[in-house]
């Protein structure tokens, strides 16, 4: 490609945090380009649980926590699960992980999510209605759900943190849980509701739709596998492709998701970035109508109304990007489910993985990178990479125009673990 018809800006990823990127850069007025393997609905974004969780603010990683993991370990349909083979390649991100887990990062890291989550709902809702899309999103407000009022008082440290961040939440005994979702069994006994949430009628909608209004706004889909990054003085000026083809480039974007650590490593960038595995299964006739997002909190699942069926998921599988998937985890979910849920049908559902790109802290990396002056990565959003996209997507197109995005950028630097 000759070098005045190199867009503005290319990126290397077509799932949520690059498409709402490409989408900010085009309001922008930049010329876009993106570059992916999978088509625009056949990645970890098409599948998730469709939750814009605003009040989300808590890192993974949390004070404690290393206590709880051997329990969590024993049983392996739990919610937890690690391959003993992925074991040595995931002790680097295990000991940040770890670091992560003293109370001063926790603290920081609560900062860095609270400050992102602010306006995230506020954005997705300004993009869907620009885009004419704002059907596409419904379902406001989650109820968490707790089997007994001990369970609740455990968790209160986080409601608390929450309140403290501005965050509305209401406490609710059996008979107001059952106000909101009267399908509950007995196994629910209470919980907290917060109005600080927003479900997507289905996640593919709105990749599909979104793609679609970008490519009628001029941006080049190109269907690519990106192998090699070429470089010349302290710039990426051109991308090698499995196919053989080399695509020139200006400013580039990284937003490959789970799979964004072996891009930045080619240009000197070890970031620990690894596949935090979920699952879910998509039920087309649950039995039962949910009117909101449901979390159970102590057994680490979600029940997530979408237009398409009733989508029970969770888990995190610590086994890489290579393992095929074990679909009795997204079985184990559906028992759990029941337990809950007595009346859920869960005949003729299906069944489905995705890889969150997993940061050691939860804290996504939206950054320059320090290699190569004409680089922005935008990855590493873990189990928040749809509700954090548009907001990632804004401050990335504001860095690239060397505007002030009004955030302090140093807990998303891709060197903080350096
Ligand atoms: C079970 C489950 C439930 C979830 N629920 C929610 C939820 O309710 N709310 C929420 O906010 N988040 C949720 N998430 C997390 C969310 O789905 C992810 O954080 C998000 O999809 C990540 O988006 P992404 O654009 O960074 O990456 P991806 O969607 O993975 O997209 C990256 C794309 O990059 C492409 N790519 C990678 N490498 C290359 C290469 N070398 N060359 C070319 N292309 C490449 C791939 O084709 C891929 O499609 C959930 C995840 C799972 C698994």
């Amino acid at each position: 490609m000759a070098e005045n018809l190199t867009p503005d800006v290319t990126i290397v990823g077509n799932g949520i945090v690059g498409l709402a990127t490409a989408y900010a850069l085009v309001r922008a007025g930049k010329t876009v380009q993106v570059i992916s393997r999978d088509g625009v609905d056949e990645g970890t974004s098409s599948g998730n649980a469709a939750a814009v969780a605003a009040a989300e603010i808590m890192p993974i990683a949390e004070p404690g926590l290393w206590k709880k993991v051997p329990g969590m370990l024993i049983d392996p349909l739990g919610p937890l699960s690690l391959s003993v083979t992925h074991l040595p390649q995931l002790m680097p991100w295990f000991y940040r992980f770890l670091r992560a887990c003293r109370p001063h990062n926790y603290a920081k890291g609560v900062a860095a999510l609270a400050a992102l989550m602010d306006g995230a709902l506020d954005d997705h809702r300004a993009m869907l209605d620009h885009i004419n899309g704002k059907q596409l999103l419904g379902g406001d407000g989650a109820l968490f759900v707790y089997r007994s009022h001990a369970a609740r008082d455990k968790a209160a440290h986080e409601w608390k943190l929450r309140q403290a961040h501005g965050i509305h939440v209401f406490p609710l005994e059996r008979d107001g849980i059952l106000q909101h979702e009267p399908a509950l069994g007995p196994a629910a006994h209470c919980g907290y509701f917060t109005p600080r949430w927003a479900t997507y009628r289905d996640p593919k909608e709105l990749l599909r739709t979104l793609g679609g209004w970008l490519r009628d706004a001029g941006v080049t889909f190109t269907k690519a596998e990106v192998i090699g990054i070429v470089q010349e003085v302290g710039q990426v000026r051109a991308l090698k492709c499995a196919d053989g083809r080399d695509i020139a480039v200006q400013s580039l974007i990284i937003a490959a998701g789970a799979w964004s650590g072996r891009l930045s490593k080619q240009l000197g960038e070890q970031y620990p970035v690894e596949a935090d595995r979920g699952y879910n299964t998509t039920l087309p006739n649950p039995g039962i109508d949910l009117k909101s997002y449901v979390t159970f909190s102590e057994d680490s699942f979600v029940a997530a109304p979408l237009s398409i069926g009733l989508r029970i998921g969770g888990a995190v599988e610590m086994a890489g990007l290579a393992r095929a998937p074990n679909y009795q985890r997204s079985k184990a979910l559906l028992a759990l489910a029941r337990r809950y849920l007595p009346d859920l049908n869960v005949a003729g559902g299906t069944e489905w993985m995705g890889y969150r790109p997993g940061s050691p802290d939860s804290i996504p990396v939206i950054s320059r990178s320090a290699r190569a002056a004409n680089v922005i990565y935008a990855f590493g959003h873990g189990h928040l990479g749809l509700t954090l996209s548009v907001t990632t997507g804004k401050i990335v197109a504001q860095m690239i125009g060397d505007q002030d995005s009004g955030f302090d950028m140093t807990p998303y630097r891709i060197g903080r673990f350096d």
